[in-house]
């Protein structure tokens, strides 16, 4: 019974680690549980960092509300109506344009997807807990 605990929380650790990287920590605690948790920390450890990339690709800081250029892919103020990078023509974007792209309400898909692998390892936690219990 020890090595199967062992094996269900290493597995549990991968799986908060593929979480963290930007994966789907329930798919990496599945693959960890099938294969093996060592496999499955050895397989993600190849894998890129989605959550940095995603970070690196975000707008820098002090970009903060700025447009990208068509043109150069370059940030530039969004009532610009010339690029100051390539000088290329721009259409000036309303100031009071909303920013933000994703929708206001609602969660994003990684907390969702954290909520679910937290709300499965409950229900799996207290299946083993049962299952203990009866059957010793
Ligand atoms: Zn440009």
């Amino acid at each position: 019974m020890g090595f199967a605990l062992f094996w269900f929380f290493a597995s549990l650790v991968v799986a908060v680690w593929a979480s963290n990287r930007g994966r789907s920590g329930f798919a990496w605690w599945l693959l960890s549980m099938l294969l093996s948790p060592l496999l499955g920390a050895l397989f993600l450890a190849v894998q890129p960092n989605l959550a940095a990339q995603r970070q690196a690709a975000a707008v820098p800081d002090g970009d903060a509300g700025r447009v990208r250029c068509p043109a150069c892919a370059e940030w530039v103020l969004p009532q610009a109506i010339k690029c100051k990078h390539c000088g290329g023509e721009l259409v000036p974007q309303p100031l009071a344009a909303p920013v933000a792209e994703r929708p206001a309400e609602g969660l994003e898909p990684d907390q969702q997807n954290v909520l679910l692998v937290a709300g499965f390892l409950l229900a799996v936690v207290l299946v083993v807990v049962w299952v203990v219990k009866r059957f010793g």
